[in-house]
């Protein structure tokens, strides 16, 4: 049985999606591509273009979208892992599963705080992140890519720490001021190390999340420097406005907005990145599992909300959850071009929807349908069982 599984997904083994209605390609320069099939080999893009354009012979299996929307697979930028597919923050199991019927393919972990009993000392911190980097790499819940060990970084932490850590394949920090390192300059240096390193970091912005947690306002974030400014519109309690506008003025990081966050501060993010033709730099997550729970559509919803309530086109908020995203983090997954990972969602818009067209329905607010979700060339799920209904769906045809 495994055998067989290795022999259709191995070497050589060719899917071809023909019959797509719209697709995106997660890139904010031209978010909709001029195409209709795609070519996927060995689990890779292999070819985009019209199907008389592309050599579809000897595929082993062929998809027919239907005239449904393709898109690459959504990237959460901000979760919190723990222990596969459970979370003790509200002691849940199937949380990732249920993400991946929302459309979300990859997760980076901001920290693996909710581990019980969390050590904070440093020793306890390297062994921690190093066994959920390992627990996930070898992994995935679901078949959903969980990109995790990700320490918090604690007062007596040295350089040798970050290089040990990132000798043992850690590449990233989680958020910084979740542990003992709330003030600018230490942040500052450790951040500098890991990245020194080879470790990509995220700091907490705003109010404290939950009691013990703290705030961390503009000056550390920008002191701190770190490359991705978490939850910039709050972890809930997001920072006042002004604040916020000189994290886009002032930084050139990624500028994070999540679901469980504040929905106004996410606005006034917006609009600013986008007055300041900074649109690049916004990148979507979740920050689930907290204390607002576990979001299977978070990424879908913060979508919505900010092409509708936001008015953005839907195609170019749909970039800030994959192709943006994957630059800012160095993956092989996010934008469909040849070469990258094929990771796909099939959306459609929902049953009785006021909008025509998936684009036209995100855009007054209402959630996609997801027909299927795709990771590395292999369906993973058809018709989810979270969304609404989509409207037409994709059949597998062999
Ligand atoms: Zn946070």
């Amino acid at each position: 049985m495994a055998h067989e599984e290795a022999a259709k997904t191995g070497a050589g083994m060719k899917l071809v999606i023909r019959n797509i209605g719209v697709l995106l390609s997660g890139d904010l320069q031209r978010p909709i591509l001029d195409a209709d099939t795609v070519v996927v080999k060995d689990g890779r893009i292999a070819a985009i273009g019209r199907e008389k354009d592309v050599d579809t012979e000897g595929a082993v299996r062929m998809i027919d979208a239907n005239g449904t929307t393709l898109a690459p697979g959504l990237i959460d930028s901000h979760v919190h892992p723990v222990a596969g597919d459970w979370t003790p923050r509200q002691n849940q199991i199937g949380w990732i599963d249920s993400c991946l019927h929302g459309g979300v393919t990859t997760m980076i972990s901001a920290g693996e705080v909710h581990m019980p009993g969390r050590p904070k000392d440093v020793v306890g911190v390297k062994a921690m992140a190093i066994t959920a980097q390992r627990a996930f790499a070898a992994l995935r819940p679901s078949g959903v890519k969980v990109l995790a060990g990700a320490p918090v970084i604690e007062h007596g932490m040295v350089e040798e720490d970050f290089r040990s850590l990132a000798e043992a394949g850690v590449r990233l920090l989680g958020e910084v001021g979740l542990g003992s390192v709330k003030d600018g300059p230490t942040a500052r240096q450790m951040v500098a190390w890991a990245r020194k390193h080879g470790m990509q970091s995220t700091i907490h912005t705003g109010g404290p999340s939950i009691p013990g947690s703290s705030l961390i306002d503009k000056d550390v974030v920008l002191a701190a420097d770190a490359d991705v400014i978490g939850h910039i519109n709050g972890g809930h309690t997001a920072l006042p406005d002004a604040q916020i506008r000189s994290l886009c003025e002032e930084s050139p990081r990624a500028l994070e907005i999540v679901h469980n966050g504040n929905e106004r501060a996410a606005l006034f993010t917006l609009r600013t990145a986008k007055e300041l033709k900074q649109l690049h730099r916004v990148i979507l997550g979740t920050d689930a599992p907290a204390g607002s729970g576990v979001q299977p559509l978070g990424i879908l919803r913060v979508i919505a909300a900010l092409s509708s309530v936001g008015e953005i086109p839907a195609e170019v908020v749909f970039c800030f959850a994959t192709g943006n995203t994957a630059r800012m983090r160095n993956l092989d997954s996010g934008l469909m071009e040849v070469g990258r990972a094929a990771d796909f969602v099939f959306m459609d818009a929902a049953q009785h929807s006021a909008g025509k067209t998936l684009l036209e329905s995100v855009r007054l607010g209402d959630l996609p349908g997801i027909g299927m979700v795709m990771i590395d060339g292999e369906v993973k799920s058809e018709r989810s069982r979270n969304t609404p209904p989509a409207t037409r769906v994709p059949k597998v045809v062999k």
